[in-house]
């Protein structure tokens, strides 16, 4: 099932060019909230147990065309957005043995570099621009299979992972290039495109065999499969529960392939997973 928010938090299902509108129906089973707000995303976390409920209400749901809407990134509130850095095999021909030397030293990058988090004010939809703040300085785009968190999950074993992914998304990590710590880099705001919508995880299992590409302007620039990923989705989240907790709603960007590329105002980015779909966001000053 294909999940997606749209025109100002409503929710819908998305079927073929059509998004069925069970704004209503979640709205109703989400409850009432009072201070402190759970540090989840509410609507990822009810997804268990409204999911039959949403097939059945989207049947005989009014419909609207994805051409007239407005999307937004399909997760709401997220606690927090994890990232990978180097965390793909290059597509180099090589000889099994250096590219066995190849993957180990790439594992000892991640493992030494760790994992760093994005602020969740950097979280965009399609129908937002990327805007880049500081345009006089190297921005590139990264392109990334995005981890959608369904439960809680504090260190949790990589064979277990499947049971806490609510679903999966296509990323940017838009970046600025130069000495400051990551986490401070890639949190510019508008810095974290999200979409176009969540597919559930019962549609792709562990995501671990999905074509993903991105162009810019129609010119392709990254071109890879979440097979040549180094710690694959659920050894991220093994490694992530080992240090904090995930939420229901929280984001994992799982890392780029080679061929990041700059950005400049009027730019339009299709970044495309399989199975999941296009996002397609425009680059603004
Ligand atoms: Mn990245």
């Amino acid at each position: 099932m294909k999940l997606c928010r749209f025109d100002g938090n409503k929710l819908g299902v998305v079927d073929g060019g059509r998004i069925r509108d069970v704004t209503d129906v979640v709205w109703s089973r989400l409850g009432t909230f009072s201070y402190p707000l759970p540090r989840h995303d509410p609507f990822i976390a009810a997804l268990p147990r409204l999911k039959a409920e949403l097939e059945r209400a989207a049947r005989d749901a009014t419909s609207v065309s994805l051409d007239e809407v407005a999307l937004e990134a399909p997760v709401a509130n997220p606690s927090k957005l994890v990232a990978a850095p180097v965390n793909y095999m290059d597509h180099l021909q090589e000889a099994e043995e250096k590219l066995q030397e190849y993957y180990k030293a790439k594992v000892k990058t991640i493992h030494s570099v760790g994992l760093f988090l994005k602020a969740t004010t950097s979280l965009i939809g399609p129908a937002q621009k990327v805007r880049l703040r500081f345009p006089e300085r190297r921005i590139d785009h990264e392109l990334e299979l995005c981890v959608i968190i369904g439960r809680q999950a504090d260190r949790v074993r990589a064979n277990d992972a499947l049971d806490y992914i609510a679903g999966y998304s296509v990323g940017l990590d838009m970046t600025v290039r130069g000495e400051e710590e990551r986490s401070m880099r890639k949190s510019i705001d508008t810095f974290s495109p999200l979409g176009p919508w969540m597919v559930t995880a019962d549609e792709l299992g562990l995501a671990s065999d999905l074509d993903i590409s991105l162009q810019v302007n129609g010119e392709t620039r990254q071109k890879a499969n979440t097979r040549e990923l180094v710690l694959s989705v659920p050894e991220l989240i093994e490694y992530a529960s080992r240090y904090y907790t995930l939420e229901p709603g929280d984001v994992i960007y799982t890392g780029t392939p080679a061929g990041v590329g700059t950005v400049e105002p009027g730019d339009v980015i299709e970044a495309s997973i399989q199975g999941v779909g296009t996002l397609r966001v425009e680059v603004d000053a």
